[in-house]
C-alpha cells in the first residue's frame, strides 16, 4: 500500500504505465502488476490484495523514445541463479547497445528491449566473470536504481548522479523514493539523498555503502529544479518551488518589460511567474485555468496526443487579460507548438501585449539521459534564434534565462549540474552508434535500446 501511495505522489514523472512487485517474509515467489496508463487506472480494487510481502518497489513511467507497451513496463521481475530480483529504473543508459551485443555473445537471452534488463544480466554474471555489484562499473549514463532480492533491497545512483534518488525512514524500517515529495504522503521522514556512485544495500542488518564507481565530476540535472521535480519536493537541500521563485527574479532582473499583469503557464510555470512579480512588482493572476484530468504534454509520446492536449489542456480567463499587456511565463520552450497556442489564446482574448519569459536558456541539444528532447532538428531553439523564435510565437518580446542566473537560482555551484541540453557539454560522451539508434528509435525503424524510463519508488 504504502508503494502505491508513493508512486501516486511520483505520478508527474511517467504517465504511461506503473507497476509493483512485492513479496518476502513468506517464502512464494514475488508477486507483479503492472498495467498502461495512470496508477489509479492500472490498480483495481483488489489488486493491492495480491500483493502481499515484507518488501515492494514500484515505476512509473514515461518512454522517450520508442513504442509504449506493456511488455516495456517496469518494475522487470526475473528468475537469476541467486534467486528472484527486481528492478525499477530511472534514467538511460548510453553503452545499452555495446553492453547487450556483449552480453548477448556471452550467452544472455533478453526478454525485452529495454536498456534495465542489460543491468540484470550484468548482475546476474558469476563475480568470478565480472557479475555481481562490481559489475555495474560497466554502466555508462544515468541511472537510479531500485533492486530488490530475496534477502534485501539496493538503490543506487550513477556516478554523476544524473536523476535525484533518496532515503527515509519509516516505522523502523526504510523507503527509497526519486524524490522527497513522496515520503510527505506516507508521513516517511527524510534521511538523505544517496550520493552520486553510492550503492545503499538495505537488509535485516540495517544499512550499508558501497562505492563501486569511478568518481566522476557530480552532473546532476539542472532540468529537474526548471521542469520536472515536483515543486513541494527537496532535492540536494534546495526547495524545488523555491529555485523555480528564484529563477523568476532573475528573470525579470535579466529581461524587464512594462506591463499589467504576469500570467504564469501552468503548473511549471507557476513559481517562476511569482518570482517575477514580486521582482518586477507587476501583479500576479493565474489566468490560464489548467484541466487538471490531462496528462502533461511534454511527455506524452506523440505528437497528435500532444496537440490535442495542448487544445484541451487550458483555458483562458478573458476578463483577467482583456486590454492589458500581459506578461507569460513558462518554464521552457521545446518544438514551440505548446507557446505559439498559448500567445495565440491570450491574442484572442483581448490581451494587447504579449512578452513571453522563459525560466531556462534555450534548448538546443538532444537529451542522452532520459528526458525527451527530441531530435535536435525539432528543438525550436536549435533551428532559429530569439529573435525569429519571438516571431514565430506572434509574441511581442521574448527573454530567456540564463545559464548563470538558471544555477544561481538553484543555491548550487554550475560544476555540480548536467547543462547538456543548453550548452552541448555531455558529461558522459555518446558515441555516434548510440545517437544514430536512439534517433532511428525515435523515427520507430530500431529494435534496441527502447525507452529510457523514469521514476522509482
Ligand atoms: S541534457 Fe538537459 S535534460 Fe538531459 S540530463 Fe542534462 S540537463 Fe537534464
Amino acid at each position: 500500500m504504502l508503494t502505491y501511495y508513493g508512486l501516486f505522489a511520483l505520478q508527474h514523472r511517467g504517465q504511461e504505465s506503473a507497476g509493483i512487485v512485492a513479496g518476502g517474509g513468506d517464502g512464494k515467489p514475488f508477486r507483479t502488476h503492472k498495467g498502461m496508463g495512470l496508477v489509479p487506472q492500472v490498480f483495481q480494487p483488489g489488486d493491492l490484495e495480491k500483493l502481499q510481502g515484507n518488501r515492494a518497489i514500484g515505476h512509473v513511467r514515461y518512454s522517450t523514445t520508442g513504442s509504449s507497451n506493456l511488455k516495456n513496463a517496469q518494475p522487470f521481475l526475473v528468475d537469476t541463479a541467486r534467486g528472484q530480483l527486481a528492478i525499477a529504473h530511472n534514467g538511460n543508459l548510453v553503452n545499452a547497445a555495446s553492453l547487450r551485443s556483449e552480453l548477448e555473445e556471452r550467452g544472455s537471452i533478453f526478454q525485452t528491449t529495454v536498456d534495465s534488463e542489460i543491468v540484470l544480466h550484468l548482475l546476474a554474471q558469476p563475480p568470478g566473470d565480472g557479475g555481481g555489484l562490481a559489475s555495474l562499473r560497466r554502466l555508462e549514463g544515468a541511472f537510479s536504481i531500485v533492486l530488490m532480492g530475496e534477502n534485501e533491497i539496493i538503490g543506487f545512483r550513477d556516478p554523476h548522479g544524473f536523476r535525484p534518488l533518496c532515503l527515509g525512514k519509516l516505522d523502523g524500517g526504510y523507503v527509497l523514493a526519486s524524490e522527497s515529495c513522496a515520503f510527505d504522503l506516507i508521513h516517511a521522514e527524510f534521511v538523505r539523498e544517496l550520493e552520486p556512485g553510492e550503492v545503499l544495500i538495505i537488509d535485516e542488518n540495517g544499512l550499508r555503502s558501497e562505492w563501486p564507481f569511478r568518481r566522476e565530476r557530480k552532473a546532476l540535472c539542472v532540468f529537474e529544479y526548471v521542469y520536472f521535480a515536483r515543486p513541494d519536493s527537496n532535492i540536494d537541500g534546495r526547495n524545488v518551488s523555491k529555485a523555480r521563485v528564484e529563477m523568476g527574479r532573475e528573470l525579470a532582473r535579466l529581461h524587464p518589460v512594462e506591463a499589467d499583469l504576469v500570467v504564469p503557464v501552468p503548473d511549471s510555470g507557476i513559481f517562476a511567474a511569482l518570482g517575477f512579480s514580486e521582482e518586477s512588482g507587476i501583479p500576479y493572476y493565474p489566468a490560464f485555468v489548467r484541466n487538471h484530468y490531462i496528462g502533461r504534454t511534454f511527455i506524452q509520446p506523440t505528437q497528435m496526443i500532444r496537440d490535442f492536449n495542448v487544445r484541451v489542456k487550458l483555458n483562458l480567463i478573458r476578463s483577467a487579460v482583456e486590454g492589458k499587456r500581459i506578461v507569460v511565463v513558462d518554464d521552457s520552450i521545446v518544438r514551440g507548438t505548446t507557446a505559439r497556442s498559448r500567445v495565440v489564446n491570450l491574442r484572442e482574448n483581448g490581451a494587447t501585449e504579449v512578452h513571453m519569459r522563459i525560466s531556462c536558456p534555450p534548448h538546443k541539444n538532444a537529451c542522452y539521459y532520459g528526458i525527451d528532447f527530441p531530435d535536435p532538428q525539432k528543438l525550436l531553439a536549435n533551428q532559429c534564434t530569439a529573435a525569429e523564435i519571438c516571431k514565430y510565437l506572434g509574441a511581442d518580446s521574448i527573454g530567456y534565462l540564463s545559464a548563470e542566473g538558471m544555477v544561481r537560482a538553484t543555491g548550487r555551484p554550475q560544476n555540480e549540474f548536467c547543462l547538456a541540453c543548453f550548452n552541448g557539454d555531455y558529461p558522459v560522451p555518446y558515441d555516434d552508434k548510440f545517437d544514430k539508434l536512439i534517433m532511428e528509435q525515435r523515427q520507430g525503424k530500431a529494435r534496441l535500446l527502447e525507452e529510457p524510463t523514469n521514476r522509482l519508488f
